[in-house]
């Protein structure tokens, strides 16, 4: 392409996408940024999905969009096409192909497409027993609200974060919940350990939770090979029940990228896109990926990938994307590579889980304070790998050890 204005193409109106966005409108470059979201919304604050309750009464849909709207920078260089989908790029050509039949020519690229829940209902499909639910947007957030607050009995498949995060507000609207974990012991096993997983699965069943694991949980899943009947536990053979009559089933089980529309140009998709500490993917130039879709050198685990799906990470990965086009734009500030303090922070039935640094590189963990058994008493964790902290977990319902915590966060970032 040779405008005298080079066009900056972003797919995925998420934090991601805006952030790189924010990032070259910060920079001043002399460029056309047109941002692609298949969402009609404008970027929102997907992790509040999960947060709050909301009244009953009143126009739940607005109530939810006002409550996580997040304020856009706008300028006349930058254009939001919401509700478009990107269906194909050739990155050789430099061409998008668009949902409406349109094809649209850039010259530098912002993969931000993210990633989607992984189900074992593909294309919407029933069982005929439950209402079926994945929550990753705002529309689906809507109705899953409006769903809990009208039922009363709630399956949620999955023991990581969103999953817990539904157990909690589904209790908050007062649902009876079973939880599935089928695989692991408890939650957040692949991050904190076998040990705190199984403390976990009992504070879940001590919060009103009837939390299965292995077989027992296997038995409940339902899924599209092995419909589950709610009343029998068997197979479901006989007539649909009405929708309005079933019980509500989440699938939170992981995640797939969203990286199909990316296919055919001999990418590295194994998990995500693969890029370099510049967001920058190999082998096209001008192209640069960001968010939960990029997959980097892990500064935490050094010859490792990480892909990671936190907010924070979306945030810095979107913001050091928009820096790296801005340079490969002639612009002066060169991007540094990715400085990420991983972190992130939940609350599951009143405990407050935080997490730093890269635990799952760890190969011994050592209680600092706490015991497992009393989580509701607080407990530190650290992570070690060869005798050095490399992550830190610090589960409370108060503020007991946030002094050592804080201490632990410090040595992890002179890490
Ligand atoms: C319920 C929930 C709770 C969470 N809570 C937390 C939390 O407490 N803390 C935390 O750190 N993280 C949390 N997260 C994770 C966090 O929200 C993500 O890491 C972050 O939103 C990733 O941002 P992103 O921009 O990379 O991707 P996304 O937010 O997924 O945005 C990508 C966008 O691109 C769109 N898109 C995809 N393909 C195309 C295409 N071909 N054309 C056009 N558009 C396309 C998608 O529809 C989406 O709108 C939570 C996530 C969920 C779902």
């Amino acid at each position: 392409m040779t405008n005298a204005e080079p066009v900056v193409g972003i797919v995925g109106s998420g934090i991601a996408g805006l952030r790189a966005a924010n990032a070259l409108l910060a920079c001043q470059v002399d460029a056309k940024i047109v941002l692609f979201g298949d969402e009609a919304h404008p970027t929102y604050n997907r992790p509040g999905l999960t947060k709050n309750r909301y009244p009953a009464s009143g126009d739940l849909a607005s109530l939810i969009t006002r409550d996580l709207q997040i304020a856009g920078a706008e300028n006349g260089a930058f254009t939001r096409r919401l509700g478009t989908s990107v269906k194909k790029a050739d990155l050789r050509g430099k061409v998008l192909h668009l949902g409406t039949g349109e094809t649209v020519a850039y010259d530098r690229l912002v993969i931000a497409s993210g990633v989607r829940p992984r189900t074992l209902f593909e294309g919407g499909a029933e069982c005929g027993s439950h209402v079926h639910r994945t929550l990753r947007s705002l529309d689906d957030a809507r109705s899953i609200h409006r769903e809990l607050q009208q039922r009363r009995d709630v399956t949620i498949a999955g023991a990581g974060f969103v999953a817990c995060e539904l157990a909690s507000l589904a209790r908050e609207y007062g649902c009876q919940i079973v939880m599935l974990e089928s695989v692991r012991n408890g939650p957040f096993e692949s991050i904190l350990g076998s040990d705190i997983a199984r403390a976990l699965g009992r504070w879940v069943r001590q919060n009103g939770v009837e939390f299965l694991t292995g077989a027992a949980a296997a038995d409940h899943l339902c899924n599209a090979a092995n419909p589950i009947s709610e009343n029998t536990g068997a197979p479901k053979t006989s007539h649909a029940v009405p929708p309005s009559g079933r019980p509500l089933f989440i699938e939170a089980i992981g995640s797939v990228p969203n990286a199909e529309w990316l296919h055919g140009n001999r990418l590295d998709l194994s998990d995500g896109v693969r890029v370099d500490m510049l967001m920058r993917v190999a082998g096209y130039d001008g192209v640069f990926a960001s968010g939960d879709i990029a997959r980097y050198p892990d500064p935490w685990a050094v010859g490792s990938l990480t892909r990671k799906e936190f907010w924070k990470n979306a945030i810095d990965t979107g913001t050091l994307a928009g820096k790296s086009v801005a340079s490969s734009l002639g612009h002066k500030a060169k991007p540094s590579g990715i400085r990420y303090f991983p972190s992130m922070a939940t609350d599951i039935f009143g405990l407050r889980i935080q997490i730093a640094g890269n635990p799952r590189s760890a190969d011994s963990m050592e209680i600092v304070n706490g015991d497992l058994g009393r989580l509701e008493n607080g407990l530190l964790v650290s992570y070690l790998r060869d005798g050095s902290t490399v992550g830190a977990a610090y589960l409370d319902v108060g503020a007991r050890f946030n002094r050592r915590y804080i201490e632990l966060l410090t040595s992890l970032k002179k890490h």
